[in-house]
């Protein structure tokens, strides 16, 4: 069959990392079969761990809800990954949903439309012609999201891309690049590391739970720190950066940065793209 095999792995690696999380002892099994409907197949993910109560069952699906308060504290996580595997998944067609009795385990489940595999051939092939048309420049453009509160510094960065092929989304606060990293991909994050509402380290530590909640490759995340504290570049590297640049940042060194990604083929986005 054909289907959107990145966003069925999101959700399955959720899925399957939360009963990994919460069993103990016992097993977890994926299942994955046709079902009644013609084309459409089953996934569904047992295990024997802790159990959810039924007046919760729905609730989980919620944005940043977990059973219990203490759940943070015992398991971490966000509360946000069922939220967004249920939205994945009906935006495939299906309905993710959960049965469960308390200390015994849960089952989460959803029948997904699928296309037969046949009909999935030409489109491949359409694709590697474009493909073909397309030329190969020197550095493939990135899509950049820069979080910076500061105007002035967003223009500056603003005007060192003008002229390159690379798109700039910006966010003037920790959680709105967390918010918009969550509802698009980008191959390169430029994190301001003092910034109101959620500093950049938080910000960045959110994005990378949210990878791994979520089975997204984790994009590059370069903090931007003042030049005179070291403890910033060492504090961000901590939080899950990939490095950083430092203020006031020259031309020079940012261009070198981007060079230096666009051609990484050790970008997973970027070499499937090649
Ligand atoms: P997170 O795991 O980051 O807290 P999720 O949205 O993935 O967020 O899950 C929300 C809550 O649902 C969890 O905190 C947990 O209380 C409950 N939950 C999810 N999956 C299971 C499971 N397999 N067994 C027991 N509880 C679960």
């Amino acid at each position: 069959v054909c289907g959107d095999a990145l966003r069925i792995r999101q959700v399955l690696f959720n899925v399957v990392g939360n009963a990994v999380k919460f069993t103990q002892r016992g097993s977890i099994t994926v299942n994955v079969k046709p079902a009644d409907n013609a084309g459409a197949i089953q996934f569904a993910v047992t295990d024997t761990g802790i159990g959810i109560p039924e007046s919760k069952l729905k609730e989980i699906f919620g944005e940043f809800t977990q059973v219990d308060s203490s759940t943070t504290r015992k398991y971490g996580g966000t509360g946000l990954g069922l939220a967004i595997s249920h939205r994945l998944v009906a935006l495939m067609g299906g309905d993710l949903s959960a049965e469960s009795k308390l200390g015994a385990g849960s089952t989460f489940s959803f029948v997904l439309p699928l296309l037969a595999a046949k009909a999935a051939e030409p489109v491949a092939q359409e694709r590697n012609a474009v493909r073909a048309l397309v030329p190969k420049t020197s550095s493939p453009p990135l899509r950049i999201l820069l979080g910076e509160d500061a105007e002035d510094n967003r223009q500056l960065i603003r005007a060192y891309l003008r002229g390159t092929s690379h798109l700039l989304d910006t966010a003037d606060d920790g959680a709105a690049v967390f918010e918009k990293y969550t509802n698009r991909e980008y191959d390169l994050v430029l994190m301001d590391v003092q910034m109101p509402v959620m500093d950049g380290y938080s910000a960045t530590r959110a994005i990378r739970n949210f990878e791994r909640e979520t089975g997204r490759a984790p994009a590059p995340i370069y903090a931007l720190t003042a030049f005179a504290y070291r403890e910033d570049a060492e504090k961000s590297l901590a939080a899950g950066c990939d490095g950083h640049l430092t203020k006031p940042m020259r031309k020079a060194a940012m261009l070198e940065l981007l060079e230096t990604i666009a051609n990484s083929r050790a970008h997973p986005r970027l070499a499937a793209a090649s």
